[in-house]
């Protein structure tokens, strides 16, 4: 691929002024509301190619929000597009079965080390549903855990403590904490059967259990957080989770839309090897492709069959489905070459960033993973081990960070989460850290 000559973002003009006359005709000129937050230009994309995303300016920028994730293979990857493209002439939609539904269920099974039995949906919030709503016909029973400042998605019953005030240091929280709606508008019935934990904290699971074992359906869990930084579960914690899911009758959910095809070609549940009852899949799925799925064990998915509804009119509509094939057989190529790749440019991201943060003495932490890392502002004493701990970061600090790294045409999300894809090469990563330096300096 020839590369794009680079241009220094100098002006924004034509965002701007695209997103003031979008403002006229879409409600906050934005069509997901992550998109109002954490953006320090308003800008206006008009395509992507490879690492890169160009906006309406002309300006280049090193893209790490990835679509907040799903383009693990870069933008406009080669494969998939063509055989999307093959695939639209054969039609959109049979209200039926499609033959490439089998190979991408066979994909997922060969892949996923909790899937029996898959449904495939359109995004993460459906299939999360999903998952609750079998593990309540299930079990009979109606609670579901969710852990503080994990979000799986933007309906009613679990858009709950995503992000809840931050508690004074060493205050005293209630077990379970009180659940706190995030929308005007919310009905707050759903969510009252919420029980919101702590994540990291076997304790506080454990004595919840004791309690309310009885009445507890599922525990829903991002397996490696990613919605509140990017931090790993402490030695041990999933598989206690595991063991107290099994104990108690409970399923156990992984929420795998970030993680799943990211951390590991079989998900965060195969890199740290505790398999789930079921998980959702979605975001690197299709490399960009609006498609999910709803994975487990057999004896609950078989109940889709008996009585418990999961609908959807695009499920697996053919150009979802090519998408997911093209990209999983991309992924899966020579043993999962293109995945361990991006790991590595990500490490060496990692690195890098963290080697500038100590030569110039800031104190810029960098955590997780190479395909997805955390930027943030902390001493290094501050142990990040869940929400309210990784709250006590500098977020003035680190949303000075992103406008600075937005005017030098680098792009992690708004909250300082940084995905890296396969086509995250050298020249990437070095523009990146060159302009990393520019602005710490
Ligand atoms: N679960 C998790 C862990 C997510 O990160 C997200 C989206 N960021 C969702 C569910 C919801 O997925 P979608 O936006 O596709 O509905």
């Amino acid at each position: 691929m020839d590369r794009p000559s680079r241009h220094r973002p100098l002006s924004f003009d034509a965002s701007a002024a695209w997103n003031a006359e979008a403002a006229q005709v879409i409600a906050g000129a934005v069509n997901s509301n992550i998109r109002l937050m954490g953006t320090p230009i308003p800008l206006c994309f008009s395509h992507g190619e490879g690492p890169y995303l160009f906006d309406l300016d002309g300006n280049r920028h090193v893209d790490y929000a990835l679509g907040m994730g799903p383009t693990i293979l870069g933008h406009a990857p080669a494969a998939v597009c063509a055989a999307v493209a093959q695939s639209l002439g054969r039609g959109q939609l049979f209200a039926g079965q499609c033959s490439d539904e089998l190979a991408l269920g066979r994909l997922l099974v060969e892949m996923v080390p909790s899937a029996e039995l898959v449904r495939i949906g359109m995004t993460g919030s459906e299939v999360v549903q999903a998952a609750l709503r079998v593990a309540r016909a299930f079990t009979g029973r109606r609670k579901v855990v969710k852990f503080e400042g994990q979000y799986h998605g933007w309906f009613d019953n679990i858009l709950v403590s995503n992000a809840p005030p931050v508690a004074a240091e060493g205050a005293n929280l209630p077990l379970p904490r009180e659940p706190k709606l995030e929308s005007r508008g919310q009905l707050g019935h759903g969510a009252a059967e919420m029980l919101v934990l702590p994540w990291n904290d076997i304790a506080a699971l454990e004595s919840v259990i004791a309690a309310q074992g009885h009445e507890i359906a599922a525990i829903l869990t991002e397996p490696a957080m990613c919605n509140t930084g990017a931090i790993p579960p402490r030695p041990d914690y999933l598989e206690r989770m595991r063991e107290l899911a099994t104990r108690h009758g409970i399923v156990l959910i992984f929420d795998e839309v970030i993680t799943g095809f990211r951390l590991g070609l079989g998900g965060a549940q195969e890199r740290f090897g505790v398999t789930p009852d079921l998980s959702t899949f979605a975001k690197a799925m299709a490399g960009g492709f609006p498609v999910s799925a709803l994975v487990g064990r057999a004896d609950i998915m078989r109940l889709f069959a008996e009585g418990v509804n999961h609908s959807g009119t695009y499920n697996a509509n053919l150009q979802s489905v090519v998408a997911a094939v093209a990209t999983l057989d991309a992924l899966r190529a020579d043993g999962g070459a293109a995945l361990e790749r991006a790991e590595a440019a990500g490490e060496r991201l990692i690195e890098g960033l963290r080697r500038l943060a100590r030569d110039r003495n800031v104190p810029l932490r960098v955590e997780g993973w190479g395909t997805a890392f955390a930027t943030f502002f902390a001493p290094a004493e501050l142990e990040v081990h869940d929400y309210q701990s990784f709250r006590r970061a500098d977020a003035a600090r680190l949303r000075d960070f992103l406008a600075a790294l937005a005017l030098q045409g680098i792009r992690p999300t708004g909250r300082g989460t940084w995905f890296v894809s396969t086509a995250h090469d050298a020249a990437a990563v070095e523009e990146t850290l060159s302009a990393v330096e520019r602005v710490l300096a």
